[in-house]
This record gives structure tokens, sequence and C-alpha cells, in this order.
């Protein structure tokens, strides 16, 4: 097999007359019969990584896939675009699957897509068995892995199919969200070598990042879409309640719009998707449920009303505008309180203690996100461990405020820290410098302390502010999960001794005010 048989199958089959980067590679690794780990970004072109090689094999390719709502669509396209492919889940009857396993073994399909759970089942894994499947892709691959922001139990079936199955296929794993940790696992999982892995890169040249602090939602969201009204967009929320809430007040406005989330019939939510897909509405409201395998090019804006809970999910989210290529935004709209609902989220989830204290750090990582003043674009390459440039787009590299020297207010900060012996958080901390008076404080006798009040001219809000921007910067850092305490780092360290200096751009309404008690 070789990339000009490919490159044959790219043009007569799909259309394309180039590669776009990384597929040549993920073909070539794919081609010499290695397994493959391709991390390639939102719109990157996956999908062909394994179609194509489908085509040319001998044998069957099997696509494991959580899309299932997409799947009928996916093999429909294919099929209008003369690709055989069919698949198998729990839409379907066991007559029906039958059917289906017969006609694969006459050779009537090259491609069978797969829901996950399908892999749990003995008497299915017994059919699969059966058939000549020379290719495994997993799509996804990040939910194999516990330390992803999406991990599906059922992906844990995959190492297990892959060595029972009597023709060991080769398998190709794919996804668009990966941090080194959650590369790793999904390699030693599925019996990748470390060097077969093609990695495009996470940047989005088109994705402008935008972070707008303390907004009012409704008047946001509404100025931004009488400016771009022309544009087509995602609004995310994090509650169905909010997700009906937006969509009730854009329509009061004689905005097209229309809603998902997972407390809609799958019918009202297969019309709302399609109305969106086929532009037949400008906005979408969603709950994260939407999404995920959603092909829809010309997304050229994607607003979070509410913090998500992770970076990967934000960024996988964000990844929705600008499929096209062509320059589109993505905009958080921040409010500290909005955490909250994502604690809850975590507090309540089903998970053991040790994934929940991991689900709080991902947690604290969105808010360092949210309040550095670093490049947005260097903040997410560099948390998926990447190295890179400021982007020069983005709203932090687009601030020009000038920035102030807060050198002395950070040493307050960080000698108050130490002086609590980092037992206590972010409230506490604000409370204790700007001389709070109630009874947590008063019975802990935290007014006693040399360094209460020393910050008594400011508000506890914008106290709590600097110990956001220190936490996001690395000056402080925040331990633990539900209850998170501060502690200086040494970086924090090198402040107190004088040898840093610390230069924060600030908001141009005058910060300090007359003493008050908050
Ligand atoms: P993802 O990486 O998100 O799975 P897809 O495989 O769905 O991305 O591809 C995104 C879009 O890019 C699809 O519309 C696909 O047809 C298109 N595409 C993929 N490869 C090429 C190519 N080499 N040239 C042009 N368009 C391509
Ligand atoms: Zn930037």
């Amino acid at each position: 097999m070789d990339l000009a048989a490919a490159q044959g199958v790219l043009k007569t089959t799909f259309g394309y007359d180039d590669f776009r980067p990384g597929q040549r590679a993920v073909l070539t690794h794919v081609f010499a019969g290695d397994n493959t780990l391709a991390i390639m970004p939102t719109g990157g072109g996956k999908s062909l990584c394994y179609q194509i090689p489908a085509l040319l094999f001998d044998g069957i390719t099997v696509v494991v896939s959580p899309l299932i709502s997409l799947m009928k669509d996916q093999v429909d396209a294919l099929n209008d675009g003369g690709v055989p492919a069919t698949y198998i889940n729990s839409s379907l009857d066991w007559p029906a699957i039958q059917d289906r396993l017969a006609a694969l073994h006459r050779g009537d399909y090259k491609l069978l897509y797969v829901a996950p759970e399908r892999l749990e089942s003995t008497a299915f894994l017994q059919a699969l068995g059966q058939l000549p499947v020379d290719l495994l892709a997993v799509d996804e691959a990040h939910c194999i892995s516990q330390w992803g922001h999406d991990f599906r139990p059922s992906y844990l079936a995959l190492s297990t199919v892959i060595q029972q199955l009597p023709t060991h296929p080769q398998v190709l794993a794919l996804t668009a969200t990966a941090t080194e940790q959650v590369a790793t696992d999904i390699c030693q999982q599925l019996g990748i070598a470390a060097d077969n892995e093609v990695n495009t890169g996470f940047e989005r040249n088109n994705l402008n990042l935008t972070v707008v602090k303390n907004q009012d939602t409704d008047r946001y969201v509404l100025d931004y879409l009488h400016v771009n009204a022309d544009a087509d967009g995602i609004i995310y929320a994090s509650t169905r309640k909010e997700v009906d809430r937006l969509t009730a007040l854009l329509s009061k406005r004689k905005i097209k719009v229309a809603k998902y989330h997972a407390g809609l019939t799958d019918e009202v939510r297969r019309q709302n998707q399609e109305d969106f897909l086929y532009d037949r509405v400008q906005v979408m409201v969603a709950t994260n449920a939407f999404g995920m395998g959603i092909d829809k090019s010309n997304v050229r804006f994607v607003i979070h009303a509410q913090v998500p809970g992770t970076l990967e999910a934000y960024y996988q989210e964000a990844g929705r505008a600008g499929r096209d290529g062509l320059p589109s935004e993505a905009i958080l709209l921040y409010r500290a309180q909005d955490l909250q609902i994502q604690h809850f989220f975590i507090d309540q989830s089903e998970m053991d203690e040790v994934h929940k204290q991991r689900a709080y750090q991902k947690l604290q990582v969105m808010s360092q996100y949210a309040n550095t003043q670093g490049c947005l674009q260097q903040f997410i390459l560099a948390y998926f461990g990447e190295q890179s440039q400021p982007c020069g787009r983005c709203s932090n590299c687009q601030d020009d405020r000038e920035a102030q020297d807060v050198t002395t207010d950070t040493q307050k900060v960080l000698s108050c820290v130490i002086r609590l012996r980092s037992r206590y958080g972010k409230g506490i901390v604000a409370q204790v410098l700007t001389g709070a008076k109630n009874k947590r404080i008063l019975d802990q006798q935290l007014d006693q302390l040399p360094t209460y009040g020393i910050m008594k001219n400011q508000r506890q809000k914008s106290v709590g502010e600097l110990i956001d921007f220190l936490t996001a910067t690395g000056y402080l850092q925040s331990v633990g999960g539900q209850y998170p305490t501060l502690q200086v780092t040494q970086l924090g360290i090198r402040v107190l001794k004088g040898e840093q200096t610390v230069y924060r751009k600030m908001a141009r309404q005058a910060q300090r005010l007359t003493p008050e008690d908050d």
C-alpha cells in the first residue's frame, strides 16, 4: 500500500486534491503496519485517516465511535459518496444486526461503525471474530483514559478486544484532545509505540480566543449578536435551565435560535441539530451534550456563557468554530461564581474520591485560564504540552492597558498566606487582609495576626481578584479539591525576598476606595 494509491482515493472518492497537515504522516504509519495515534485538531480531517485505508485494505475496518446519534448520518453520507459502510449500535434489533453481519461476511461493506458498548457483548465479539477485520479505528480515543475529560468505561474493553480478535487488527486511535498523560494512556492501552504518534499540534490559528470577565451575560450576548447578525454560532451554558432561559431571551429578540440539551426528546434534538446544520437557524444554545462529531464548517463563534469544567472540554467546544479555516471567535464569559456550578456537578457525581480531586484540579485550571494575563493560546498549548509564542490575536495579546507594579500588594497577600500557614483558601485570606470582622475570623482569632487588615483600604472582592491573578500567574498555588487552600510557590518566595517584581494590567477605573466593611 502506498501514498500514491491513497492520493488517488482522496481525489476520486472524496474529491480533494491534497492532504491536510498530518493526514499524510498518519497514512504513512498506517501503511507501514504500525499501530498509530493521531492527534489532530477538531476539523483537521481525522476521518479520512481511516476511511482511505479502509478502502485500500483487503478486509474490513471497524470504527469505534461514541457518537451513536450521528452514526446513521455519517454512514448515509459515506454511502452517498460511494463508500460501502454500515453501522451496528443499540438502535438496531438482533435480527437487523444479523442481517448486517451476514452482509459483512459477503464482503458488501468495507467499513463498520460500532458503538463502544457493543464491545462488551460476547455474542457480538464472537461474530466480529468471524470477520476479516484488518483495521480497528478508535475515534475520540481520549475516552479510554481516566485522565481525560470524557472517560467512557466501555472503552476499556478495547484492549481485550484487540487481543482476542483472531485477525489481530492494526489499531489507529484518533483524538483532538489529549494531554501528554492522556496520550501515554491511550498508547499503553492500545499497544501503540511512542514513536507512532502523529501530533499536528493543537494550535488553531484562525481561532481568536477571548475572555470577558464579570459582564452581564444577556447584554453581552445580545450586543454580540446585534453586531454579528449574519454569523452562525453556538452558545454553551452549563445547565438545561440556563439553555432554556437564553433560548427564550434570544427568540424574544427575533433571533433565529434552536436549543439542545439532554432534557429534550431525541426527535426534538435531531430536528434542532438539523436546523442548525442546514443554516435554518443562526444560533444554537446548548449544554455540552451538543457538538461532538458535528461537522458544520461555517460556525463563526462559540460563546461560553458559563465556564465549563475542564480546559480540554473548553478547547474542544470552542474548536467547533472555524472548521472551514476562516477567522472565528471563541469567547468565554467568566464569573467566579459560575465555578460553583461545576463544583456542584463534581460534588454530585458518582466519581470516587480520587477522581473527584482530579476533577477539582481541572476546574482550577479553568479559573487560571480565565485569570491569566498571558497569551490565551499559549496557555492552552502549554497545557497540552506544546511550547509556543504569544499568538498576537487573543484578548490578552490585544490588551494594551499599561501594566502596573503590584509588588507591594503581592507581598502583603503572600505574607498573609504564610501567616495563615497555608491552611486557608482565597475567601479567608481576602477577609483577613481587608480586616473583616465576621464570626469565623473572630472565633479563630485571625484578627490577631500581624497581616490582619493590612489591605483594609481595598474591597474584599478586588483582593480576591488579585489572589486569582497571583494564582494564575504562579505566585500562589491552590491545593486540594473541594476546599482548596493557598500556598506560596518558589516564585512567590522570590517576590517576598524582593528578588522579583510583579506587574499587572488593571481595569481603568480607580481601584482604591475609601475604607469599608465587606
Ligand atoms: P475531524 O478531525 O474533526 O474528525 P473531519 O474528518 O470530520 O474532521 O474533517 C473535517 C472536514 O474537513 C470534513 O468536511 C472533511 O471532508 C474535510 N477534509 C478532510 N480532509 C480534507 C482534505 N485533505 N482536503 C480538504 N478537505 C478535507
Ligand atoms: Zn495571544
